[in-house]
Formats: structure tokens, C-alpha cells, sequence
């Protein structure tokens, strides 16, 4: 009988960051068929697989308002259209070894992507395409966390697995605390009164409210993508 993993549907998170790898370039395209090799690996066992892709490693909005006399909304629509063009190098990575893929966008580039549909994102999945989420929320102020987020619950994705360059969530922030020691386990609670910085607080919120647990790991460690998507333990589980 066929294995049963523990689930069915993910959201995977990719932040711009751990797009950049060591590269002076923006993506390191090494990283990117790493990515798309391991996803391709779990499609094959039957687990559907969304990703939502950040544009930190292009242009992080937040950075550039202020400063630099950009208004914060025209930042973050850049920052918005940094994601789109991760997302279409991400989406060619997976084609080129095979993977069908698809990138819906939250606002409309209809010639260079679908838009957003939630069902039609749905009947991929169930057809075993990859879909990739682009432009975060379509909203200025957020983030592609809280983009993450809100997918996952939309699309009825049974947990986000937040791909970074760390191994997973410390009980203390690491660089001010020698002692700090990274956690197999963590509550929604924890996160949110410790201020660990995992995710922005709307994004963990919208995690906890909607019950969705949240697993950080390094995805530069070969395998650990895969073991994410299959449920091994990796990284930390965030939860109740
Ligand atoms: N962004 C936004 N709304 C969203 C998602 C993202 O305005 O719903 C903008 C924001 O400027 C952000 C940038 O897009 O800084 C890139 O996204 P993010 O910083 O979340 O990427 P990551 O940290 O994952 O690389």
C-alpha cells in the first residue's frame, strides 16, 4: 500500500534571503535546483506542494521607505514585484527537470502569470502541479510570512514549513545570548511573548488563529526540504 506521509498538502516557504545563498548575484541557481530537486522528490510520493516566495534578496520595502523619499506603499509594491520575478525563476528551475509548475500572482501580470484563484490553485495541486504564489498579498504593509500564512489557510494547506538560513527557532536571540539553545518545540505563545523573531507578529497570529503549525528549518542542509515536506523532524514545530 502506498506510505502515508504526515501531510497531504504544504505550504513551503522560501524566503529571498535563502534564495541569495553566497552569491553576489540576487539568486544562486544552485540553491534554486536544489530547491526544485527535493520538491520534485515528494510530488512524486503524492504530496501537494504550494510555495510562497519572498523578494528580500531583490528589494525589502521596509528598508527603502523613509530614507530614500519613497512612500512605503510604492516600496513595497516593488518589493511585491521582486517575488514575481523569484517566483518565475523558481517555477523555470522546477520545468527544467520536469516538475509542471505554476506561479499565480496576487495582483494581475496576466501575461507573464496567472492570477490568484484559489480554486484553480486547488485543482493543480490535486493534479500534482506545483504552484507558486507570487507578489505576497498583493497588499502593501505585509509580508510574504503573512502571505504564507493566509495561502495555507486558504488553500487548506496543513502546515507552513518556513524554509531560512537558520537551523530553527533559538529560545533566545543567538547573537545576544551565547546560552541560547535552539527548540525541537515551540508554542504559538512562546513565540508571540518572547518576541522570537520567526515570523512578523501577523503572520504567527494568523498561524495560531487558524490553528496552522509552523515548522523553521535550514534549508541549506541537503535533504532537509524533502524531511520538511514528509513531516521528519527538522528544524523547530511551532504549535499549540
Ligand atoms: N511585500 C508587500 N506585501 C506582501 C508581501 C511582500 O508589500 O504581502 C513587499 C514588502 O516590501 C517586502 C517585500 O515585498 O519587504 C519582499 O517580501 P519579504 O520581505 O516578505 O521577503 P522575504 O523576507 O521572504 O525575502
Amino acid at each position: 500500500s502506498k506510505p502515508s506521509y504526515r501531510w497531504r498538502r504544504v505550504l513551503l516557504k522560501v524566503s529571498g534571503e535563502a534564495l541569495a545563498g553566497d552569491q553576489a548575484q540576487n539568486i544562486d541557481p544552485k540553491i534554486t535546483m536544489a530547491i526544485a530537486r527535493e520538491v520534485a522528490a515528494v510530488t512524486r510520493l503524492g504530496i501537494e506542494v504550494a510555495i510562497v516566495v519572498g523578494g528580500g534578496n531583490i528589494f525589502r520595502g521596509s528598508s527603502w521607505a523613509g530614507s530614500s523619499g519613497l512612500d512605503r506603499s510604492s516600496a513595497d509594491y516593488i518589493g511585491m514585484l521582486a517575488t514575481v520575478m523569484n517566483a518565475i525563476f523558481l517555477q523555470a528551475t522546477m520545468e527544467s527537470i520536469g516538475i509542471p509548475t505554476r506561479v499565480q500572482t496576487a495582483f494581475r501580470m496576466s501575461e507573464v502569470a496567472e492570477p490568484y484563484i484559489r480554486r484553480r490553485a486547488v485543482r493543480h495541486l490535486e493534479k500534482g502541479r506545483v504552484v507558486i504564489f507570487a507578489a505576497g498579498t498583493g497588499n502593501p504593509f505585509f509580508t510574504t510570512d503573512t502571505a504564507a500564512a493566509l495561502r495555507c489557510a486558504e488553500i487548506n494547506a496543513e502546515v507552513v514549513l518556513k524554509a531560512t538560513n537558520v537551523d530553527g527557532v533559538y529560545d533566545d536571540n543567538p547573537k545576544h545570548n551565547p546560552n541560547a539553545r535552539l527548540q525541537d518545540n515551540l508554542t504559538y505563545h512562546d513565540v508571540i511573548s518572547k518576541e522570537l523573531s520567526v515570523m512578523d507578529l501577523t503572520a504567527i497570529t494568523l498561524c495560531q488563529e487558524n490553528n496552522i503549525p509552523v515548522v523553521v528549518f535550514n534549508l541549506n542542509k541537503t535533504g532537509n526540504i524533502a524531511k520538511a515536506i514528509k513531516g521528519e523532524r527538522v528544524g523547530t514545530l511551532i504549535g499549540d
